[in-house]
Parts: C-alpha cells; structure tokens; sequence
C-alpha cells in the first residue's frame, strides 16, 4: 500500500493517468523519500515533458511540483553553433563549477533539491544558515510558485572538490529563477538576485551570435585563470542555452576522474577527449600547441591513475575525503542518514568542534575501483579483457 500516494502524486501531482500512475509507483523510475515531516516522490528519469530529478511534494493541500533542471546542450564549434542556433543577441555567463541546487519555500521554510531531485539536509542547512531570510523575502515576492536555481561551490560539500576564490568553502551563486515554470530573463533575475543581496554567477557579456570570436576569446582568458567556461543564454529565453568547458576543465576533469578510474575516469575520457580534438580544430591549432597538450592530457590519464593502484595496494581501498562546516548536529545526524538511505559508500573520519562550527570529516569510498583493483591484485587477470 506504499504505491498508493506514490501513484496519487504522479496521477494528481503531475497529471499523469491513473493507469500510468499506477504502473510507474512500482518501477525504479520514481523514488519515495522524505525529509523530516515531508514526503516525496522523485522522477529517477525523464518522464513525459518531466525530467529527470522532478520532485511532488506532498502538500497540506495537494501537491508541490520541483521539475528537473533541463539538460544544457554543449557547444563544440562555437563559430558553427551559435550562429545556428541563436536568434541575435547571445548573454555569456560564466559556468561554475560545483553542484546544481534547486531551492524553494514550503510554509516559508526553504528547502535546497540536488539535480537528482532529493532535498539534501546539508545543502538545506547551509542555504538556511547564509541566506534562509534573504531567500524567503526574495521566493515571497515572486509567489509560492517560484524556484531558485544556481551553483553551490567551493571544496566544502559531499558532491564536488573545486575551489573559488570568491566562494571560500562554500557558496551560492544563482543563475536562474523560475516563476510559474518559466525562467526570467537573465537580466531581469540579475536585478533581483542583487536587489535581496543574494549572488549571482558573473556575467561575461553580451555579443551578437555571428561574434563567436569574442566568445572566444572570453574562453581562452577563463582557461589562463582556471575556471570552467560558459553558459551562453538568450536575453528572453526564446531558445534553450549552450555550454562550452575551457580545456583546462576538460583536462582537468580527467586527472579528477582517474583517481578512481573504474568510477569515473572511464565515463569522463572519451566525450572530454572529443571537446579538447574540435577545441584544437576551432583554434587552428598546430603541431606544437597540440604536443603541449598532449603532455597535460598524458599527465591527467596517468599521475592520478597510477597513484591510486599505489595507494589501493597500501591502504587497501580507493577514497575521497572530504570535511564540511556545519552549526548544529541536527542536520550533521540528517546528513549521515541521508547519506546511507541513498547509498553512498562513505565513512565518517570525524566529528569535532572547531570555534563556533562542527567540522564533519568524511570518506566516499569509490566501489567499482576498489573492486576492480581487489580482482586485479588477486587474480593477477584483467577484469575488462
Ligand atoms: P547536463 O549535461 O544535464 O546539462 P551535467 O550535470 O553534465 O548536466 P554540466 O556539464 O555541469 O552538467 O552543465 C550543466 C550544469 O551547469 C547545470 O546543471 C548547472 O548546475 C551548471 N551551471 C553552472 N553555471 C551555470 C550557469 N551560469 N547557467 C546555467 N547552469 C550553470
Ligand atoms: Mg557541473
């Protein structure tokens, strides 16, 4: 009987029928879960014109539907893409790196969803710590309807290990807000964000789409400061954005990604390896650029690599550590169960209390690797061929 309100909110929540309703309850395309006094189901897949991390809330009154945050379609040939596929003017904001977070007001208490669609406990309490009030004033004025979405950054999450300057441990930079479905015009949402003292993700330029030189060059001076590259936007939203990653994020994701190469290192090679070759194409690159990138590319697929068989045979297991800030152990004991319901291989190294914050340390231990090294190291035998 746990499928009935499963299937009552995808029916009456999301407007599917009840025949499909019904038949989806029992599949692995949706999740029950919960935080504290809510419950909720997750969409785990596009479903009808719902993507994938949709949450319906079940409300006193009826349904809170969170719809998934769209793909973004990555550009590879900038001069070839925009020109395409923008109508005139092109906004160039920066693309950061970190987790997508979705937050969003029930009975005035803001609450943070991860991409996947589950209210994440640590998310919740650092977006309530830093910017609770400013985010109910700001999602009150614009209607129970609506959604904030942007990027939390910096090393200090579970998720990702990427550092910023301007986001210390830990931060939120908006980049789209979401009144009664539809996203504002970029414009439009900068003006607010900063009007209730909130972030925004910066703001690059605005250039006509035939101008991908420009945006080019705008590149090139991101990749020299180490940053990931762009959203490019239409000014009122009439077509959906593009991506473009600076090849120092596509190389580094792949030094990132080959600490654990069974995990992610396989998954993150090859479509990188394809945005760095037309990358070099676009640029005209010759002999002697490409052989300096290759040196880079040589060094990403193999330092981390070679380091975590190295450490497997020490240490006996393949980890990322990682150590949040948190000011109240009520949502330190949410985390760690939260972690566990979803999971998540991952160890606690340590709780203590530092000044006035709880340092949380931690360990995600990344399986497939460790499997993979385990069968490797005893049978002497490929596990791939
Ligand atoms: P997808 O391929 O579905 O877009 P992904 O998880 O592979 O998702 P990315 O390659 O990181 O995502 O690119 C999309 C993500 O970029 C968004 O979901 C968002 O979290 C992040 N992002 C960072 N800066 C911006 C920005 N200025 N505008 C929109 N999204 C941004
Ligand atoms: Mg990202």
């Amino acid at each position: 009987m746990a499928y009935e309100w499963v299937k009552d909110a995808l029916h009456l929540g999301l407007g599917f029928t009840e025949k499909r309703a019904e038949r989806l309850s029992k599949t692995r395309s949706v999740r029950a879960f919960g935080y504290r006094n809510l419950r909720y189901v997750v969409l785990r897949r596009d479903l009808g014109r719902y993507y994938e991390g949709t949450l319906v809330i079940k409300t006193r009154r009826g349904y809170r539907v969170i719809p998934g945050y769209p793909h973004i379609r990555r550009a590879v040939i900038l001069s070839k893409a925009l020109p395409r596929h923008f109508i005139d003017n092109v906004v160039i904001e920066e693309k950061m790196n970190g987790y997508n977070v979705r937050v969003f007001t029930l009975d005035n208490e803001v609450y943070a969803a991860t991409k996947g669609g589950y209210i994440c406990p640590f998310t919740t309490h650092k977006i309530r710590w830093k910017y609770g009030d400013k985010l109910v004033e700001l999602l009150a004025e614009l209607g129970d309807n609506a959604i904030v979405a942007g990027e939390a950054v910096g090393p200090g999450n579970p998720y990702t290990r990427y550092y910023y300057p301007e986001a210390g441990e830990w931060d939120f930079f908006i980049f789209d807000i979401y009144v009664n479905g539809n996203p504002l015009p970029a414009e439009k949402r900068v003006e607010l964000v900063e009007y209730y003292g909130l972030k925004n993700v910066r703001r690059l330029g605005m250039v006509n789409k035939n101008d991908s030189e420009t945006v080019l060059n705008i590149i090139d001076r991101l990749d020299r400061e180490r940053r990931e590259g762009v959203v490019m936007k239409d000014p009122f939203n009439r077509v959906p954005p593009l991506k473009y990653t600076t090849s120092y994020t596509n190389i580094d994701d792949i030094r990132v990604g080959m600490k654990a190469p069974f995990d992610e290192g396989r998954y993150f090679i090859f479509p990188r390896l394809i945005r760095e070759l037309f990358s070099y194409y676009e640029r005209g690159y010759g002999q002697t650029e490409i052989k300096e990138k290759a040196v880079k590319l040589g060094e990403a697929l193999l330092l981390p690599a070679i380091e975590s068989i190295y450490r497997f045979k020490e240490e006996g297991g393949v980890g990322e550590e990682f150590e949040l800030v948190f000011k109240d152990y009520v949502y330190v004991e949410e985390f760690i169960e939260y972690m566990f319901r979803l999971g998540v291989d991952f160890s606690v190294i340590s709780i203590e209390k530092r000044d006035r914050d709880i340092i949380f340390r931690g360990v995600k231990w990344m399986r497939e690797t460790q499997a993979n090294y385990a069968k490797i190291f005893e049978t002497g035998l490929s596990s791939m061929d």
